[in-house]
């Protein structure tokens, strides 16, 4: 049987986990991309496994499920620069067991006493969070390994590619936007990078108020403190109140985050939408497209790319291996 040749559209963590994903399923597959991993939004993000700002939906939770499962396996090579965490994740409204921890191993409640007394209640479990640079840089070595081929080049339009290949897969983030898709829009995110210090381990959320998520995110070679969600806000001007402000909010979720020496602030943008669109195109059917994942990208990543796997009709292969099966 004829290998299906596949283009996948962009270099960041939607479309190299499609492209692992489509190799290991056997597919002859390229990618072409305006810019590398290290340029995408991607390699901003924290790149922890939760997420933030959802409300309950099945859809989402069953790919992050497969998404956790497939990093947990991951974790076991320390050159994947993914590594299982800690969260505790504080709630200013106790509505019992978050809807998605189900996914995530070790939950527990922690006591009442155990928790600042301006929260409702706190859980703690464990949650895969990659070095995003690394994880990256993983991800397209494994996917070059696998036979796949990297073209550095800015696309107009994906049906343009249908004439090379059987099938085209967007993962272009809020680049899909120019090709038409108004209900994508971004969201301004300020994190900042801090040189890892003994004092503060593990990961700490309080994502109750939509416009200020906190988080503390331990990982191998920093620690990222965030954060802001400011909805079509695209000035890159950074001011010191917010670095403080930043930083006086981690604090207040763990001790220690105040002595920490922040070494860089970064802005990056999220590709928001209602839902992601992981979906045949309308016009052209064999262009297939995943992309506005918001701020849970990583989160839904290996999930997403088995929705491609089974919308290109790659026959049997997701229940053979997935990609949950056949990494190392
Ligand atoms: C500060 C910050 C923190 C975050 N933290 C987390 C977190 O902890 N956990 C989590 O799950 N998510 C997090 N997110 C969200 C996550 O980063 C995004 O959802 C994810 O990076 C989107 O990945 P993507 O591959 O779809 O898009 P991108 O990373 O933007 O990659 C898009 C790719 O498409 C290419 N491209 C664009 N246009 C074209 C074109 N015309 N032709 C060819 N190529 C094109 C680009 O060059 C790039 O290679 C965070 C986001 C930010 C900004």
């Amino acid at each position: 049987m004829t290998r299906q040749r596949i283009i996948v559209m962009g270099a960041g963590v939607s479309g190299l986990t499609t492209a692992v994903t489509m190799s290991l399923a056997g597919c002859d597959v390229a990618i072409h991309a305006a810019e590398g991993p290290a340029q995408t939004t991607s390699a901003l993000a924290a790149a922890i496994w939760h997420p933030f700002y959802q409300a309950p939906d099945l859809v989402y939770l069953e790919r992050a499920r497969v998404t956790y499962a497939t990093m947990l396996r991951l974790s076991a090579d320390a050159a994947s620069g993914v590594r299982m965490r800690t969260l505790t994740e504080y709630f200013q409204r106790d509505a019992g067991v978050p809807w998605w921890a189900e996914c995530a191993t070790g939950l527990e409640r922690l006591a009442q006493g155990d928790i600042p007394p301006r929260f409702a209640c706190a859980y703690r479990m464990n949650v895969p969070v990659a070095d995003a640079a690394s994880y990256l840089r993983y991800l397209m070595n494994m996917f070059l390994e696998l036979g796949g081929r990297y073209v550095q080049r800015r696309v107009g339009d994906p049906a343009s590619l249908l004439d090379n290949a059987d099938r085209v897969v967007n993962c272009c983030g809020y680049g899909s936007r120019q090709f038409g898709d108004d209900d994508l829009s971004l969201s301004r995110a300020i994190v900042l990078r801090a040189k890892r210090d003994d004092a503060v381990r593990g990961c700490f959320i309080d994502d109750s108020d939509p416009q200020a998520p906190t988080y503390v995110v331990e990982r191998d070679n920093d620690i990222v403190l965030g954060g802001t969600a400011d909805p079509d806000l695209t000035s890159t001007v950074i001011g010191e109140r917010q670095i403080e402000d930043i930083v006086r909010r981690c604090n207040g979720l763990c001790e220690g985050v105040a002595a920490l020496q922040v070494i860089e602030a970064r802005i990056g943008f999220r590709p928001m939408r209602r839902a992601a669109r992981v979906a045949r195109d309308e016009r052209h059917p064999r262009v297939l497209h995943n992309y506005g994942h918001g701020g849970g990208g990583f989160t839904l990543s290996w999930g997403c790319a088995n929705d491609v796997l089974r919308l290109a009709g790659v026959a049997g292969v997701a229940g053979r291996a997935g990609v949950t099966g056949a990494h190392p």
